[in-house]
């Protein structure tokens, strides 16, 4: 018998694998694996949409820097951010956990809290879920249901040449937050007595322990009637989601350095840890933004949002992914994402 890696294929060749192998049996299945959540029919005007993210202790988060509560919340958004991906509305979740005996009823309280949080602020209901025992970490799986109208709906695979790229917010933060919260857990391991150092960084802290969705700017398009011909969240990174969104919609991309959006405070903090502003902005991930492409005409609606930053153009498949730099270099960007295996 053969075996193989799963290091050799990668989250993403594993996923195509069973992408490539799943069988559909039903003509209500109107978009299975591959997007940010599966569509499915609905009635005439409208589809539902599902996606499922699971978040394991020691891999996902440390309990010894993540409060049960923003954990709680986290959760939440990251599913709800699918759902904003396709454009479309969460309506209902379901939350599973396993626990171990290492929790008490207070920390599971304080866990729901923020689910609860989440729930009230992204008008969810939380609707069901299984609770099972764990012989180790914290294991927390949830699905996200939600609505959109099947002519809204935004794939990856629909960008086309001369589109705009569009993101929201800043990038790279939640990334440089982690290296700050890994910091003061390597001092505090050294010295238990320490206080933990976040003075002046509570915002790029708080972008990695508890992420927004961006369910703001999708109701803002919808009021402003644009409708993004591709849109993903960004949660492995910007390289790794705009290589999805070209690989899907067969196309290239250009973007431009000088417009790609970080916050001061994340590029003064990477130089302190000696890290490239740029490679953070790149590959940093689970900044849940959206990055999504609009048709050139709709431009004009969008231009004025403070939260919206165009960063480069749809180009032929056949130019590639590549990155303007400030000193006006070009080179092709690379999915670095995450080393899942
Ligand atoms: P996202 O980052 O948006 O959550 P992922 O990269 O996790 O997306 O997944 C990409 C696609 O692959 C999604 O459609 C997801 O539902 C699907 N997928 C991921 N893992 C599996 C799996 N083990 N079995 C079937 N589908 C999967
Ligand atoms: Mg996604």
């Amino acid at each position: 018998m053969n075996r193989t890696e799963l290091s050799q294929l990668g989250e993403f060749g594993l996923i195509e694998k069973i992408k490539n192998e799943a069988f559909q049996n039903n003509k209500t299945t109107l978009k299975g694996i591959g997007d940010d959540a599966a569509v499915i029919d609905k009635n005439d005007k409208e589809a539902f949409l599902v996606t499922t993210d699971m978040l394991i202790e020691g891999v996902h988060f440390d309990l010894t820097y993540a409060p049960l509560k923003h954990l709680g919340y986290k959760a939440v958004a990251v599913n709800v951010s699918d759902i904003a991906a396709m454009n479309g509305i969460p309506q209902q979740i379901t939350v599973s956990v396993a626990l171990s005996n290492r929790f008490s009823l207070e920390a599971v309280d304080e866990l729901y809290k923020g689910i609860r949080l989440a729930c009230e602020n992204f008008k969810v209901d939380l609707v069901g879920g299984d609770t099972v025992s764990s012989r180790s970490g914290l294991i927390i799986s949830i699905t996200a249901i939600g609505t959109a109208h099947k002519q809204e709906i935004s794939y990856r695979n629909g960008a086309k040449k001369d589109d705009i790229i569009c993101v929201t917010g800043d990038l790279g933060a939640a990334y440089i937050g982690l290296q700050i919260l890994e910091r003061e857990k390597q001092a505090y391991l050294a010295d238990p007595n320490m206080q933990p150092e976040l003075g002046g960084k509570e915002y790029i802290v708080e972008r990695q322990l508890k992420p927004e969705a961006r369910m703001d700017v999708i109701h803002e398009l919808r009021e402003l009637k644009v409708i993004p011909t591709a849109m993903i969240d960004v949660s492995d990174g910007l390289a790794s989601e705009i290589m999805h969104i070209c690989k899907q919609s067969a196309v290239g991309a250009e973007l431009l350095e000088e417009n790609l959006p970080i916050d001061n405070l994340t590029y003064e903090t990477a130089r302190e840890f000696n890290l490239d502003p740029l490679t953070c902005l790149l590959n940093g991930g689970e900044d849940y933004e959206l990055l999504f492409t609009i048709r050139p005409e709709d431009m004009s609606k969008i231009k004025n949002h403070p939260d919206i930053t165009r960063i480069g153009r749809v180009m032929d498949k056949n130019y590639g992914v590549n990155i303007i730099t400030k000193a006006g270099n070009t080179f092709p960007v690379k999915a670095q994402g995450w080393v899942a295996f």
